[in-house]
């Protein structure tokens, strides 16, 4: 009999519970045992729907308070020094202080954040030395185990898998391999291994998504050691090595000929070249295979019929007797379930599956395989009709935007002069000073802002008192901007739930949920819009409140865009046309949204780009395409200004070195760019390839509420100094400020400020 299962589920709470708690914690307004309690009731509710739906082996240990990657820091006991740990389990508070940073007397900033592969998802960075050792310190996973066995569970634990969780990790110094430390972790893994049989476990699944990234041989290597370490340690317990996020290319002949009992694959349309693997190398008799034929990362309705024929396809290599049907990944880079969902417009609403609609299809797809299909022909009748109602369905095509594309002249995505050009009439327009202080554009999201927001949407609050209460608090940051003597304003985007869905609502070809929630990092979650058709721009989105904030001050005042790149990399994505085609549509928008503000007055625009870099392939060999796309789709947008509007742009939590050649050729005459945890090696290839525009690498960390000090600051500014010419440099924070308090924004700013100030004497 074939077995359902997933690699892991959401773990935020149907109505993002975990969310609640831990900022409730963090506030100090609920204690250590409320917050376990409301994690525990997550993860029982989040069983017992794996259950109801059908799935046989239920992941466990994919829960996280914060990040899986963390836990397994804390597993393994890797713990920074500068956290003052000596040993022991390691408890909530060491876990939140590694990653949120920590106060008072042991402040300690908090360890890198960084994407997860080419998601949304952000997990903190295993900060590693060769003299690293590890101990195991958690005892979350066997907890957890013995937790969902008391209620039944058919429980197939989850460890991020010991290749992956190096290659993912920093080392200092910097030549030195990460998996050099393999063969000192290895015996944490083979503890907690053997502690997870012992605990019961039939199933272990090791995530290793890194095996979809090209490696090298002793990459390779690396894993083959690992996994001939685990032979004896999983006594009667097997293990399933789960890969993600595409093929697996190179390692697969090593993945298939490892000591393990089974391996997962990628069988969506992102690794279907795992098909050919399979067909080129064989399978090997007695494995088994995790089939991730349900793709884990969109929201669309899988086409069962074709998944049916293609596990058929697999049975001569693959038997019903060694096989899981599958999902492609964790089903964390989804929402719950799209039942909760009143307001989507009703003929998209079977296009779509969330978490729970694809544990159904993963559960039908299982019965198909071992009781025919004729034991689903009702499940298969109605995904027929969802899959071809959506193929022929007029929502998806807009003629208009299909001409303007196909219309469009080959230098569209050009600014009308050069840089060097159009530099000295900015220069002129704005009269700045050395070093410019600005900001990256929202300041905090208070409770008083989303009071005024929820009210407004539950129609409580008039359009215009809404409106007029947005202008008071426009009024007030710019107030305190001025007041703090900061040279290029900003509106704050206090009308803005969140950067992409502000654009999205007033967008067509985008739709919206209520309760979409998908982690991004820690107790953050985002709502990716989804777009189902053709993009256009009905009417200006952010003119009014552009124009509204410069009538306040003399100073520039920024208007503030989301670029069309992060529009569509934080957006779950029609797969029926190409991403490219879909990305040019909206930069299109964002073109005609430039070129009103710019006829508004606005001397300054920001588009930001910050899920650019994230967008990238992760194979080598399919980067050069995207990044051509995704360059022209940004440069489409910005050549909406004319030559003596400044276009800055804004990027963050990202590897900006490996990209640079590409990062240049956006063309913006200003790059804001998170930098603070990263150290001077990114400035060093700006200096080194000879950088030529403006650029502010971010003086100081917002992920964390400390409140850095004048003399900080005017260090770290030095520091880019030393790096970069002066006449380039822009003085800015890292990111945006929304989710800080006022008083830790008001109070950095102003020592920002008072540093560049230092500095320029
Ligand atoms: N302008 C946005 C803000 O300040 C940029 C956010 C981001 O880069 N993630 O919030
Ligand atoms: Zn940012």
């Amino acid at each position: 009999m074939a077995l359902a299962t997933i690699p892991g589920y959401p773990r935020i709470g149907k109505r993002r519970e975990l969310k609640r708690a831990l900022e409730g914690y963090w506030a100090g307004k609920r204690s250590a045992a409320e917050l376990e309690e409301v994690a525990a009731a997550i993860r029982r509710d989040n069983w017992a729907s794996q259950m109801a739906a059908g799935i046989d082996l239920v992941p466990v240990n994919d829960f996280s308070l914060y990040d899986t990657m963390l836990d397994t820091i804390a597993l393994v006991g890797a713990v920074p020094e500068r956290f003052g740990w000596d040993g022991g389990p390691v408890g909530l508070d060491l876990l939140f202080a590694m990653a949120r940073g920590s106060l008072g007397e042991t402040s300690a900033p908090a360890m890198d954040l960084t994407k997860w592969f080419d998601t949304n998802y952000h997990y903190l960075v295993p900060e590693l030395t060769p003299e690293q050792r590890f101990t195991l310190s958690s005892e979350k996973p066997f907890a957890e185990l013995a937790e969902a066995r008391v209620q039944g569970v058919p429980a197939k634990p989850v460890l991020i898998g010991p290749i992956t969780w190096l290659l993912l990790g920093k080392m200092t110094p910097h030549d030195v391999e990460l998996l050099a430390l393999l063969d000192a972790l290895l015996p944490v893994y083979t503890e907690a291994i053997a502690r997870l049989a012992a605990g019961g476990a039939e199933w272990i699944e090791l995530d290793e998504p890194a095996l979809a990234l090209d490696r090298t041989p002793d990459d390779l290597a690396a894993v083959r050691r690992a996994y001939a370490a685990f032979a004896e340690a999983k006594g009667g317990a097997k293990l399933l090595v789960q890969t993600a996020y595409g093929h697996v290319g190179e390692a697969y002949p090593t993945l298939a000929a490892l000591p393990v009992d089974g391996i997962g694959l990628d069988l969506s349309r992102r690794g279907r070249k795992n098909l050919d693997l399979i067909a080129e190398h064989g399978f090997p008799e007695g494995m088994w295979l995790a089939a991730g034929v349900v793709d884990g990362r969109n929201v669309w309705t899988n086409e069962l019929a074709a998944s049916l024929e293609l596990l058929r396809g697999l049975q001569e290599r693959v038997p019903a007797e060694r096989l899981m049907v599958s999902t492609s990944c964790s089903l964390l880079h989804v929402p719950y379930d799209v039942r909760t969902e009143k307001d989507l417009p009703a003929e998209i609403v079977p296009w779509l599956a969330f978490a729970e609609q694809k544990l159904a299809e993963v559960a039908t797809l299982t019965r198909a395989i071992n009781e025919g299909e004729a034991a689903v022909a009702e499940e298969f009748a109605a995904n027929r009709a969802a899959i071809d109602s959506a193929a022929s369905s007029p929502l998806r095509r807009n003629p208009a935007v299909r001409q303007r594309l196909a219309d469009l002249p080959a230098d569209a995505d050009r600014r009308a002069l050069p840089y060097a050009e159009r530099s000295a009439r900015q220069r002129e327009r704005l009269a700045l000073p050395p070093l410019p202080t600005t900001t990256i554009g929202s300041f905090p999201q208070t409770g008083e802002i989303r009071t005024a927001r929820s009210a407004a949407d539950a129609g409580a609050l008039s359009p215009e008192a809404y409106e007029r209460f947005l202008e008071g608090q426009i009024a007030d940051v710019i107030a305190r901007q001025e007041a703090l003597g900061l040279d290029v304003l900003v509106h704050g985007e206090p009308e803005r739930n969140d950067m992409v869905q502000y654009f999205g609502e007033q967008l067509d070809g985008f739709a919206f949920t209520h309760n979409g929630w998908v982690q991004s990092y820690g107790s953050r979650c985002v709502r990716p819009p989804i777009i189902y058709g053709d993009v256009t721009r009905p009417h200006p989105m952010t003119v009014r409140w552009a124009r509204f904030a410069q009538s306040r001050t003399e100073k520039p005042v920024k208007g503030m865009l989301t670029g069309p790149v992060t529009i569509l990399n934080w957006s779950f994505v029609r797969d029926d046309q190409p991403r490219a085609t879909t990305c040019r549509q909206i930069a299109l928008a964002i073109r005609d949204e430039v070129a009103d503000l710019d006829a508004a007055g606005i001397a300054v625009i920001q588009i930001d780009e910050p899920a650019l870099r994230e967008g990238l392939p992760l194979r080598f060999a399919d980067q050069a395409e995207y990044l051509r796309w995704a360059v022209e789709c940004f440069r489409l947008a910005a050549a909406g200004a004319r030559p003596e509007t400044q276009i800055q742009t804004h990027m963050c939590y990202s590897e900006f070195g490996e990209i640079f050649p590409d990062i240049a050729a956006l063309d913006a005459d200003v790059l804001l760019i998170e930098h603070a945890r990263s150290g001077e090696e990114l400035l060093e290839v700006f200096r080194t390839e000879g950088y030529d525009k403006g650029i502010g690498p971010g003086v100081y960390d917002v992920h964390s509420p400390r409140v850095p000090d004048v003399p900080e600051l005017a260090g770290a500014l030095r520091a880019i100094l030393t790096v970069l010419p002066a006449d380039q440099v822009w003085v800015n924070p890292d990111c945006g400020l929304k989710t800080r308090k006022p008083e830790e924004v008001w109070p950095a700013l102003e020592h920002m400020v008072e540093a560049a100030r230092e500095v320029r004497e």
